[in-house]
């Protein structure tokens, strides 16, 4: 079996990807370990536990948000409701535009992924700038949700993307 601290061992950085000067942050090889997910996936159910208040859903962000976050939610007992890129979703949606690193993207959630009064913990794989959490955030907000915790696996703190959140953040890994 894995310990967390394993886990954290098998993310790989990756120089100048996906253009120059970016250092991207691999988490792929945990999941070809089934221990190492296994890890991971009780400890972000240990972190939702130690809420203390009762969780509702899952949100997982577009797209490696859907990796390990239906995982947790199957775990805790509760829904999973992905938040996609503008587009992919059919039937009502609500939307939040936000900010990318060249102009603007869309993401969008089913409005009747959630129900008023609704607590949920977001999560993804990691926390840049905060721009798309906090719409996220916003898109929960607008189904009268309440973001209870945003969960990542990596937490870059330099760009204080926490900053930008109103609820909570947690990270695995902050660096
Ligand atoms: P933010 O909106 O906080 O600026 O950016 C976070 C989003 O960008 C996340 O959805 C995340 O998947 C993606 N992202 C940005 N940099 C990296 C990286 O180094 N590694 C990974 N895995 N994702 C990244």
């Amino acid at each position: 079996p894995y310990t967390i601290n394993q886990v954290k061992e098998l993310v790989r950085e990756f120089p100048d990807f996906p253009s120059e000067g970016i250092l991207f942050r691999d988490i792929f090889p945990i999941f070809r370990e089934p221990e190492a997910v296994e890890c991971l996936v009780g400890h972000f159910v240990e972190q939702v536990r130690g809420l203390g208040s009762p969780i509702d859903a899952v949100v997982g962000l577009d797209a490696r948000g859907f990796l390990f976050g239906p995982l947790i939610a199957l775990r805790l007992g509760v829904a999973f409701v992905p938040v996609r890129k503008g587009g992919k979703l059919p039937g009502g949606v609500v939307q939040a535009k936000y900010q990318k690193e060249y102009g603007v993207d869309v993401f969008e959630m089913q409005a009747d992924g959630i129900q008023a009064g609704q607590n949920v913990v977001i999560v993804d794989d990691l926390l840049a700038t905060g721009g798309s959490c906090r719409a996220a955030e916003e898109l929960v907000g607008m189904l009268g949700g309440t973001v209870v915790l945003n969960a990542f696996v990596i937490s870059l703190e330099g760009l204080e993307g926490r900053k930008q959140l109103k609820a909570p953040v947690y990270a695995l890994i902050e660096c």
